[in-house]
């Protein structure tokens, strides 16, 4: 028997592996797909805190600001190559090369010495998909006034064959590359490249460059933060269209830290339902290659992701938990027809007690002592308006592994 199984190993579910098997539980983590981290930028957000923790049913006003200070260190500990603090927000660019600020930001994004560089050079690796210089430019010269902006376009051999069929680079195979062997050897060419032609200008005009450097992702690869930590200008990754790599290597770190405590993962296939006893979940029923098998635990942790994880089905009809078919918070009206305005349906999920543990409809009754709710699958936020979606999966993730 599991001390404890986690249903869904995205952000919430891992965090909450990691914690629990550090504290010497014996974790299985069963999940049937990657999660939305691969989709994010990297950066995680962690909102207005202060003003989310008054906000009634809030996730952070059930937790207490002592517990999500204690997640953000807890995955900074963990992650040294995320860098915030608690109530101070950086700057970093998005896809388009507009500034916007998140809390925990990756190595190689943070974006806060380009308000003091007078020259802002755009690395244009040939070819790569959803890469727009020019607008990109345009969005730079408005931010940052003081700065000029120059367009650097550089080739890369290994893709050549690529672009001869017409073919385009994702930013995640560009970032596959460059921490390559080849891609290692060739970023060093390039970068000594740059530095030859700013070496031979005036001083101040090197001196207050700084290089903007899309589709390269330089968190968890010590190759690559060597190389960047030697150019005498500073070198900032952009955030990428989904897929992006950044948000990729911050899931592929939270899974190989699982495993390397121990924890076991049983991936690409989904948790059908939970057999009961009594007010205990006591099996995780899941089917594969068209056999059913059973996983007991003492404790139970759904973290499916809500709606877009697939926790959370909605047909035209209705709004249902797929694995316990737990009530569900649904608002009265699902949609604002303000487009970019807050829309109600974010706020569907699984009501809890502080304990994380799901409650019934419009009471605090727990439902089940052994089995809390992380991450996306909560009630009463919205992860776009409250821009505290990496703040939740982290603060109840690591909670409910320092409980399990
Ligand atoms: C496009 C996009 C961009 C974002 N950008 C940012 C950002 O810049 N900053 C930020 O802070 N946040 C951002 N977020 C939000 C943030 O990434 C999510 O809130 C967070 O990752 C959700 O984590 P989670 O673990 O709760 O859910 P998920 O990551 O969705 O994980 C749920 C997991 O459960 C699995 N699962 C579902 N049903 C079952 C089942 N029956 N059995 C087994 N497994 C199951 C799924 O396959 C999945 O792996 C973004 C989200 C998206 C989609």
């Amino acid at each position: 028997m599991w001390d404890g199984i986690i249903i869904g190993g995205g952000l919430a579910g891992l965090l909450a592996g990691i914690r629990a098997s550090e504290r010497g539980k014996h974790i299985l983590i069963i999940s049937e797909g990657v999660g939305s981290l691969t989709y994010s930028s990297g950066a995680l957000d962690f909102g207005d805190a202060g003003q989310l923790l008054n906000q009634e049913n809030h996730p952070y006003a059930l937790l207490g600001e002592t517990s999500i200070r204690a997640g953000m260190d807890y995955f900074q500990r963990l992650f040294p190559d995320y860098q915030g603090k608690w109530g101070v927000t950086q700057n970093l660019l998005t896809p388009l090369g507009s500034p916007r600020k998140a809390s925990i930001v990756p190595y190689g994004q943070n974006a806060e010495s380009l308000q003091d560089a007078r020259r802002i050079v755009l690395m244009a690796p040939d070819g790569m998909k959803d890469f727009f210089p020019e607008i990109i430019k345009t969005n730079l010269e408005r931010s940052y006034p003081q700065c000029v902006v120059e367009v650097y376009p550089f080739r890369v051999g290994a893709f050549e064959s690529w672009h001869a069929i017409g073919k385009s680079v994702t930013g995640m195979e560009y970032a596959k590359y460059w921490q390559s062997g080849p891609g290692i050897s060739e970023l060093k060419r390039v970068l000594n490249c740059l530095t030859m032609i700013f070496d031979g200008e005036v001083s101040s005009k090197k001196n207050e460059t700084a290089v903007l450097f899309p589709g390269i992702a330089t968190a968890f690869s010590d190759p690559l933060k060597e190389i960047l930590s030697e150019t005498p200008f500073p070198v900032i990754e952009m955030t990428a269209f989904p897929p992006s790599a950044s948000g990729h290597n911050l899931y592929c770190a939270l899974k190989q830290k699982f495993k390397s405590l121990g924890g076991e993962l049983l991936f690409g296939t989904g948790v059908q339902r939970i057999e009961l006893q009594g007010k205990l979940c006591d099996k995780a029923i899941v089917k594969s290659k068209g056999r059913y098998t059973a996983f007991s635990a003492r404790s139970f942790i759904l973290a499916t992701g809500g709606i877009f994880g697939g926790g959370i089905e909605v047909t035209p009809e209705a709004a249902q938990e797929t694995v316990l078919g737990l009530p569900l918070y649904v608002p009265a009206e699902l949609t604002n027809s303000e487009f970019l305005g807050e829309q109600p349906y974010a706020h569907m999920g699984i009501e809890v007690d502080s304990e994380l543990r799901p409650t019934g409809p419009g009471n605090k009754e727990v439902l089940f002592e052994n089995l809390r709710v992380i991450g996306r699958m909560l009630a009463h936020w919205d992860p776009w308006t409250d821009n505290c979606g990496g703040g939740v999966s982290l603060a109840t993730g690591w909670f409910a592994g320092e409980k399990l």
